[in-house]
């Protein structure tokens, strides 16, 4: 139980009187954070989990909102029923503002409330990264980043919002402008975005304009680096990049993309006018992990010892793309299954010295391998030396995602209506939020 005090502007909470209970405050809940508190369930800790937002999101699916094939609620749930499942567990809608390690308090600023004080005895940050535009901030205002429903919509929007835009103008190179679409970072969110606008174009708008026609659409994957999939080995590459031009996208790797504005990009030198330029390159860190003093790495992901703790800040952990954790002279990938092995062994690392136990063995990150969809029927995968693709891939994907959906009800939906999509090519969540664009923006 909190108890709050009031103080100026600010609503001090502290611990109760006499409470014997340690508070195990964790910020973010998303795969690690969540994870964290679930590895505390039987702990006697009071655990307090702090979102901004009041849901957990399944990012690998955020790119099927992006392309109207789910909607928003399908790949998220409520990180509150966490309450109702588990006994010590309390949730607080709030951003994280301030770390003080001194007074072992954080500052949470919460919508209508006002900044309250928290104390903690174990602080578990798990706040992930946000899109980087590499020092160009300036191009967000026109290629949005894919990380929250909020972009996954806007994403959307804006796809849906173009074609309509190209219905209405008599212009040739405006129309010709309205159907390019430039996905900026061939990595794998741009990877299955593009395949997936590409099958967009070529099966679901089929038909739908009669002055258009969606299939003669231009859609352009560019890259800095030589290949797409980069971090994939380079058979792999190969393969998809294959794919990809079977699709009808064209890949454009090792050009660097010098402006984005209101009419387009400048990629290696050369203008590619476009009305829809998405971001699907780097990430950042949260601010977060910076409020601790520590060192961070160049995205400012918190450099943590092996048992995830920050050095010199006792009961302090950084989890899952917050933080930079080497293994055998590698980073541990910014991954989901990262994400949750990291939650779980710091939950259960406290959860043990908790009892008086010491944790002697440091985290191990356990690699199940990396996949990626490339439109419909087609997956690849790599793991270790192992390397498939193909459809048999893709169905191994789509039972793994399926299955790692966070309720019972978002799996039966998602699986309902990824039937509907492979049978029909239809997409049912192709909604332009209004007001749409004009054409100039
Ligand atoms: C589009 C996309 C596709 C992806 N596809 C895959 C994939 O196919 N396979 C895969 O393994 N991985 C994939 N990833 C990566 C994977 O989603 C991340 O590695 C994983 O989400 C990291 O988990 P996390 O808990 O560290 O951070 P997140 O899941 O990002 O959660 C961080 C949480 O912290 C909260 N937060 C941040 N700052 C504050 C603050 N100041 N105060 C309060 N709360 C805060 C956020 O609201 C969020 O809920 C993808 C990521 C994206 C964006």
């Amino acid at each position: 139980m909190l108890v709050e005090t009031r103080h100026d502007q600010a609503t001090v909470v502290v611990d109760p009187p006499g409470s014997e209970r340690k508070r195990v405050v964790i910020i973010g809940g998303g795969f690690a954070g969540i994870a964290a508190a679930h590895a505390l369930r039987h702990s006697d800790a009071e655990v307090l989990l702090i979102d901004r937002r009041n849901h957990h999101i399944f990012q690998p699916l955020l790119y099927q909102v992006a392309a109207a094939v789910l909607s928003p609620a399908e790949i998220a749930a409520p990180i509150r029923q966490l309450e109702a499942k588990q006994q010590n567990v309390s949730v607080l809608l709030a951003e994280v503002t301030g770390v003080d390690l001194a007074s072992r308090t954080i500052a949470a600023a919460s919508p209508g409330a006002g900044v309250r004080k928290i104390t903690f005895d174990y602080l578990v940050v798990a706040t992930g990264m946000h899109p980087s535009y590499f020092g160009h901030d300036e191009f967000a205002r026109h290629a949005p980043g894919l990380k929250s429903l909020n972009d996954a919509e806007t994403i959307r929007a804006k796809i849906l919002g173009a074609f309509e835009l190209a219905v209405t103008t008599e212009d040739e190179d405006e129309r010709a402008r309205q159907m390019t679409f430039v996905l900026v970072g061939a990595g794998p969110t741009g990877v299955e975005l593009a395949a997936s606008l590409a099958q967009m174009v070529q099966v679901t708008l089929r038909g739908n304009f009669r002055r258009i026609d969606p299939a003669k659409s231009t859609i352009i994957l560019l890259d800095a680096s030589k290949r797409v999939l980069p971090t994939f080995a380079e058979s792999v590459s190969r393969k998809v990049a294959r794919r990809l031009e079977k699709l009808g996208v064209k890949v454009l790797t090792g050009v660097k993309v010098e402006t984005v504005d209101d009419k387009g990009v400048i990629a290696g030198g050369n203008r590619i006018p476009s009305a829809t330029v998405l971001w699907t390159a780097g990430v950042a860190a949260s601010p977060v992990p910076k409020m601790l003093g520590t060192k961070t790495d160049r995205a400012g992901r918190a450099l943590v010892d092996p048992f995830l703790k920050v050095v010199d800040a006792p009961g302090v952990f950084v989890v899952g793309d917050a933080a930079s954790v080497m293994q055998n002279g590698h980073p541990v990938p910014g991954v989901a299954q990262a994400a949750i092995q990291e939650g779980q062994y710091v939950g259960r690392l406290i959860a043990n010295e908790m009892k008086g136990r010491e944790v002697k063995r440091p985290f191990r990150y356990f690699d199940k391998g990396n996949m990626a969809v490339v439109g419909k029927n087609y997956a690849v995968l790599e793991r270790g030396r192992l390397r498939t693709s193909g459809f048999l891939t893709w169905l191994v994907w789509a039972f793994v995602h399926i299955l790692s959906l966070p309720q019972l009800q978002n799996r039966l939906r998602v699986q309902r209506q990824w039937l509907w999509s492979y049978f029909t090519g239809q997409r049912s969540s192709r909604l332009i939020p209004e007001p749409l664009r004009p054409l100039t923006g």
